[in-house]
């Protein structure tokens, strides 16, 4: 994986692959613990010694993915947790992974620097557009300091029933 900074982005929409929520184990703070295993039961996470995660299926995929006609979708959409609204987006408080003039980004007055990850399909490249910068990315940065949890530009468009 790559981290891209946000500048080199044209625009992003999810593309419904699912690759995001095969490849990784999602990791749960508390709160979202709590909220989900009461919601749907103990089976709904698996722990370590040190962290909670989302549970997911013998073959990887997270046990909220679904699939309909070829695209996936997320079962929690809504309520999933913090680091599926922010993927595949990096906001972080420093430079972390270079090109510091490209990945700077003015949210009302506080420097952030934001970064996407190469690895999703739904990455288009180029000049921002102005929707990207003053709505996708306002979106992923609001989600990131804790000031926004609906999400409108920053998630894919389709849902489908949890079943447990
Ligand atoms: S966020 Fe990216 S990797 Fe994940 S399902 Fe959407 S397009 Fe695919
Ligand atoms: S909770 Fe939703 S977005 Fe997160 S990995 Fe599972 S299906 Fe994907």
């Amino acid at each position: 994986m790559q981290y891209v900074p946000w500048r080199n982005v044209n625009s992003w929409q999810c593309k419904a692959c699912g690759y995001c929520c095969k490849l990784y184990s999602v990791v749960l703070n508390f709160g979202e613990y709590l909220r989900l295993t009461q919601t749907y039961g103990q089976g709904a996470a698996e722990s370590d010694l040190s962290r909670f995660y989302i549970k997911r299926h013998s073959n990887g995929d997270c046990a909220f993915l679904g699939c309909k006609s070829l695209k996936y979708y997320c079962g929690l959409q809504a309520t999933k947790p913090e680091a599926c609204k922010i993927w595949p987006f990096k906001v972080a408080a420093e430079p972390k992974y270079g090109d510091e003039d490209l990945a700077a980004f003015n949210y009302d007055g506080k420097e952030v620097y934001i970064y996407v990850d190469n690895m999703c399909s739904g990455v288009r490249y180029g000049k921002p557009t102005w929707e990207f910068q003053n709505q996708t990315i306002k979106e992923f940065v609001e989600i990131a300091l804790g000031t926004r949890e609906f999400q409108h530009h920053a998630t894919g468009r389709i849902g489908f029933e949890w079943r447990k």
